[in-house]
């Protein structure tokens, strides 16, 4: 946990030094929010003191006229990883995009920039996960004469580094993985690495460990 604090402390001296551009609320406070938010829900979840599960009425009366998500959040599928509930967050808090293996293509790139440029979203988390099947599945090197497969194929480049390694190899592809979709997101055209470049956008990478709850960031803006 200190690991984590100190990650994080980092990024937010990092991101207070930032000079963010009027036309989106991204600034040092924004970003700042928005990951102590992240954090602080997680904490709750993790101790099993959530708070954003209890009135579900008010909140969703509250949502219906629009959206005005602080994050969006680049997540797998697996059932056992639902954003809003490990960081214990609200209808209308998180913009979210969930594929097996949190890979990315036009679709989920699409709905990125949707959550960013017109919710005004200024934080883009990619969340992987501990014992992630699809990338367990791209590691193995299974095969499928389905769909599945063009999932595998879409993980594999990012794996390319850790495979033939023996200790912890699952947990390097998932973060291998995690750094790969990052890195498509933070060279995506014309949007995506425009904002990055201007400063009124942060990308960060993240790792969800199922059996503790916690979510550790991986790494700066
Ligand atoms: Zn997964």
């Amino acid at each position: 946990m200190k690991r984590f604090f100190t990650k994080l402390t980092f990024t937010l001296s990092l991101a207070s030094i930032v000079s963010f551009g009027p036309i989106f609320a991204a600034d040092s406070t924004s970003l700042k929010n928005a990951l102590n938010k992240l954090v602080e829900g997680n904490q709750r979840y993790v101790n099993s003191m959530t708070v954003c599960h209890e009135d579900w009425s008010a909140k969703r009366l509250a949502q219906t006229q629009g959206q005005t998500p602080f994050a969006v959040i680049v997540t797998c599928s697996d059932s056992r990883v639902p954003p809003e509930i490990i960081f214990d967050q609200a209808l209308g808090d998180l913009f979210v995009i969930r594929v097996a293996g949190n890979v990315v293509d036009d679709f989920a790139i699409g709905s990125i920039e949707y959550g960013v440029t017109v919710l005004g979203a200024d934080l883009v988390l990619v969340l992987g996960h501990s014992n992630c099947g699809a990338v367990d599945g791209a590691l193995k090197g299974l095969k499928f004469d389905n769909h599945i497969q063009e999932v595998l194929n879409a993980i594999q480049p990012a794996i390319e580094g850790v495979k033939g390694t023996s200790e912890n190899a699952l947990e390097k592809a998932i973060k291998a993985n995690v750094r790969h979709v990052e890195g498509k997101l933070k060279s995506s055209k014309p949007v995506l690495a425009k904002l990055l470049e201007q400063g009124k956008l942060s990308i960060l990478g993240s790792y969800y460990d199922l059996s503790s709850g916690k979510v550790e960031f991986l790494d700066k803006p």
